[in-house]
């Protein structure tokens, strides 16, 4: 037994390495590589890539995963959780024939392009008959990879929130549907009034990094081990505790962009950098699920980022940076811009409160395709009319409409719905910790530490070593109840837009 976990450790260390390899290759590749050098670098990362994938499917690595499986009852809890884990994997995949499988990964390797000039074009017509393909793939896949607990949607709903099904999720957003559209619609047709002036003033990019350093000292982001960047898309990566690093965007005409892009990115870099040590050895390190996931870095950007306590703190320090941009501007105005809310076309530019509703269209439609109620060739009308039924607005056009995000040309159906699931996690997460302090209030420490022990200690050490509904679990000592998240909205922005 001894020698068999030996084994296992030495393959964890080899995966390991290919991890950090790939994260370091990514990582230059979206930061600072020089823009002549792709092509050869998609040559080693190629062939990198198939040594890994040779190396986690090879006899040896299996026959190691399938011995431990069988003796699982003697492991320790994390390493039974990740041999469970591998085991449930392998089993999925060999259920699926590996020709249909190599020509769907050969098509997703193209999807992209074609997905991106597609919405470049606003030319739906380019990107069906490749999402045709794609769908039709997974249709079959759901298929082959049935289980007695698990059909259709659910499988994939389950592929990237692990025991969410199609049940949970419709209790969930039937209940964003029935309490909070309507709340939506009220709160949308209000404008709120604020002296606004500085919106067309132009923030120097310099004093917007200055200003993110300060936000990540109020973090308590230890640049001993993380760094901050800047690319096209702000993001988190990192391998273990000891390297967690992320990036920025600077907009000169938006300089809002960066602060909660920033404190987003810092609140999954936080959940890395907490994780226990001793797992960085494993492959149970990394945060516990998307959701889970998500559900930090929208506590950090929108639960505390976009509260008065926290500017109450910080306004002064941005006033003062930025002197003349923001003179006259007091902190309610501030407030006021950073939590306005307004019906909008694009998911990724949605505020707080309509954000949900972007994603259940999604889920809507997602759902209705692997339940065979909707074929491809009529998302654009489907999604028109969903997004005028819930946000009351005409989409102009397929580009501000049906392909407007990168996922489904991925392949990724079932991943959209755990963005709002981690908003509802982190409300619920924030009504749990209240009972133990008064959130708001300690952050006239000026810092989040008093927050950050309270996840380390609660969701952040336990990595990926559970099950998410485990770990949710472990963090809020309840089921997660979509009540909570709905309640939050409503009574935040009562407040915000004085409503009765
Ligand atoms: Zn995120």
């Amino acid at each position: 037994m001894d020698e068999l976990i030996q084994k296992y450790q030495a393959i964890r260390n080899k995966m390991l390495a290919y991890r950090f390899a790939s994260f370091i290759i990514n990582w230059d590749s979206n930061t600072e590589a020089p823009s002549g050098s792709f092509e050869a670098r998609s040559r080693h990362f190629g062939i990198l890539s198939e040594d890994s994938y040779k190396f986690s499917t090879s006899e040896e690595t299996l026959s190691v995963i399938e011995e431990l499986y069988k003796n699982r009852n003697s492991l320790d809890e994390v390493l039974k959780h990740e041999i469970v884990e591998a085991k449930t994997s392998i089993d999925k995949l060999k259920k699926v024939p590996m020709d249909e499988y190599v020509e769907y990964m050969t098509l997703l390797a193209k999807s992209e392009n074609i997905w991106a000039k597609a919405k470049n074009t606003n030319d739906w017509n380019l990107f069906e008959p490749i999402l045709e393909k794609i769908v039709a793939f997974l249709r079959k896949y759901v298929e082959y990879t049935k289980t007695p607990k698990l059909q259709g949607y659910n499988i994939l709903l389950d592929e990237y929130e692990k025991g969410m099904t199609q049940a949970d999720y419709d209790e969930f957003f039937n209940t964003i549907k029935t309490d909070l559209v309507p709340f939506v619609k009220e709160v949308t047709s209000k404008t709120l009034e604020y002296n606004n002036s500085f919106e067309s003033h132009k923030f120097p990019i310099e004093k917007q990094k200055e200003f993110m350093k300060y936000i990540m000292e109020v973090m308590d982001y230890d640049l001993t081990r993380g760094l901050m960047k800047e690319s096209e898309h702000p993001f988190t990566s990192g391998i273990g505790t000891t390297d967690v690093r992320v990036t920025n965007h600077y907009y000169e005409d938006n300089f809002i962009s960066s602060i909660f892009s920033g404190i987003h990115e810092l609140g999954h870099a936080t959940y890395e950098q907490q994780v226990d040590p001793e797992l960085d050895l494993t492959l149970s390190g990394g945060g516990g699920s998307m959701a889970l996931h998500e559900s930090q870095s929208r506590f950090y950007e929108n639960i505390i980022g976009r509260s008065k306590e926290f500017w109450k703190e910080h306004y002064p320090v941005l006033k003062d940076l930025f002197k003349k941009e923001l003179k006259g501007i007091k902190l309610d105005d501030f407030y006021k811009h950073i939590n306005k809310s307004t019906t909008s076309l694009i998911r990724t530019e949605a505020d707080e409160l309509t954000y949900p509703i972007h994603i259940m269209i999604r889920y809507d439609i997602e759902k209705a395709l692997f339940n065979n109620e909707l074929e491809v060739k009529d998302l654009p009308k489907v999604w028109k009319q969903k997004v005028k039924e819930y946000l009351n607005i005409e989409v102009p056009s397929d580009k501000e409409g049906v392909l407007q995000d990168v996922h489904w040309s991925g392949g990724m159906f079932g991943y959209f719905p755990t963005y709002a699931l981690g908003s509802a996690y982190a409300s619920q997460m924030f009504k749990v910790m209240n009972k133990d302090f008064n959130v708001f209030k300690s952050l006239s420490s000026k810092n989040t530490k008093e927050i950050n022990a309270w996840f380390k200690e609660n969701l952040h050490k336990y990595g990926s070593s559970k099950s998410p509904k485990d770990l949710f679990k472990l963090c809020t000592n309840q089921k997660f109840n979509p009540k909570h998240y709905v309640n939050y909205l409503i009574k935040k922005y009562t407040k915000i837009y004085n409503l009765k």
